[in-house]
């Protein structure tokens, strides 16, 4: 069955696409599927109302099965920002993830280890064709880096650390094992199975 990936953000596309792939989803791009989202207006309050937007924008305008993933680093020492506002964190002096994430480390920098504690959050939004919703939500925890460290990954991931370890230092699929992203998107395979198997 072919899905529409309800993003703009390529690298985050790649790993949805890797994911949702094996499980015998077929990802069509929105802009694939001809579908422009620049004028959602991501104005939920949460990463869920978010990722709602953004599906149905999808669903409405193609009729066909859509995903969206809104997702974003929580940082304790930050009071949980920039969460919802992790693609747009400090937008008066930060224009790429690159200068957003060095903004994160300038921030901590007199933070000890032990207060440096921070999660992903990403919540996945699937509106199905009969227009049954399933929202997913799901964290990693992990804390933030004194340094940029890693060349994989994307956003916030050569300062965010498990273990001994950037996430830009893992292979995709490490990183797949335990991250928000593949934790939610694993579950909403075993919720589609469902779906498929026993309601329809
Ligand atoms: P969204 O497209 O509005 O959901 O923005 C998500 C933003 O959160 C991205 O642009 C990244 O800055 C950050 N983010 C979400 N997931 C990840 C991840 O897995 N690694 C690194 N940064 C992430």
């Amino acid at each position: 069955m072919k899905f529409i990936i309800a993003t703009n953000n390529a690298k985050k596309l790649v790993e949805l696409e890797r994911i949702l792939n094996p499980l015998g989803i077929e990802a069509v791009s929105a802009k694939e599927a001809g579908v422009i989202l620049d004028d959602v207006d991501e104005t939920g309050t949460t990463f869920m109302e978010n990722a709602y937007l953004k599906a149905n924008a999808a669903f409405k305008k193609t009729g066909m099965p859509a995903v969206a993933d809104d997702s974003g680093i929580c940082v304790d020492a930050l009071n949980g920002k920039p969460g919802i506002y992790s693609a747009r964190y400090s937008a008066e002096d930060c224009f790429t993830d690159e200068q957003r994430t060095a903004k994160i480390l300038e921030q901590l920098r007199d933070v000890p280890d032990e207060k440096r504690g921070a999660h992903y959050t990403c919540a996945i939004c699937c509106i199905l064709p009969d227009g049954e919703v399933i929202d997913i939500e799901e964290t990693c925890e992990g804390k933030i880096g004194y340094s940029f460290v890693g060349e994989g990954g994307f956003g916030y991931d050569p300062i965010f650390v498990q273990g001994d370890k950037t996430f830009a230092q893992l292979t995709p699929e490490e990183k797949d094992k335990v991250s928000h992203r593949g934790k939610a998107l694993r579950r909403l395979r075993d919720e589609l199975n469902e779906y498929f198997s026993e309601k329809h």
